[in-house]
This record gives C-alpha cells, sequence and structure tokens, in this order.
C-alpha cells in the first residue's frame, strides 16, 4: 500500500504539532505551518513511518491532517 499523507490548508493554523511528531517528513516554515521536507504536496508515508503519521493525525487538534492510500 501506497500511504500519502495529505494536509487541509483550509483548516490547518499552524499549530506545529504535527512537524514535532513527524520530524522525518515535515518541518516547519518561518510562520509555524508545516512545510514537507520532500517539497511533495502529498509526501509518500514509508512504511516505518506510518505509524508515527497516524499518530501526528489523531493529534492534530484541527483534524487537518489525513491518510490516504494512493496505490
Ligand atoms: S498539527 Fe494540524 S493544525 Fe497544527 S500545524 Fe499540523 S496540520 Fe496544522
Amino acid at each position: 500500500m501506497a500511504t500519502r499523507l495529505h494536509i487541509d490548508w483550509t483548516r490547518c493554523d499552524g499549530h506545529g504539532s504535527c512537524a514535532e511528531l513527524l520530524p522525518e517528513l515535515l518541518t516547519v516554515d518561518d510562520f509555524g505551518f508545516p512545510a514537507v521536507r520532500t517539497g511533495d504536496r502529498d509526501p509518500l508515508v514509508p512504511d516505518r513511518l506510518e505509524e508515527a503519521a497516524l499518530h501526528a493525525v489523531r493529534n492534530c487538534p484541527l483534524m487537518a491532517l489525513r491518510l490516504y492510500d494512493a496505490s
């Protein structure tokens, strides 16, 4: 399964906790908003990071993150 991470920019307020929980994929920009390290719009989540990604999704206070199967 190819899992990708989507950020709903209409919900995200730059809280930034997702980047702390998933630093391998996300960092924060100068305004505190998450930025994808690879530059991809919806980055591919490696198998080894799926659990951490799910944790980030569940802990986003604004439910702005979701994982989807892109295979
Ligand atoms: S945790 Fe959610 S609201 Fe906060 S920066 Fe990440 S996506 Fe945006």
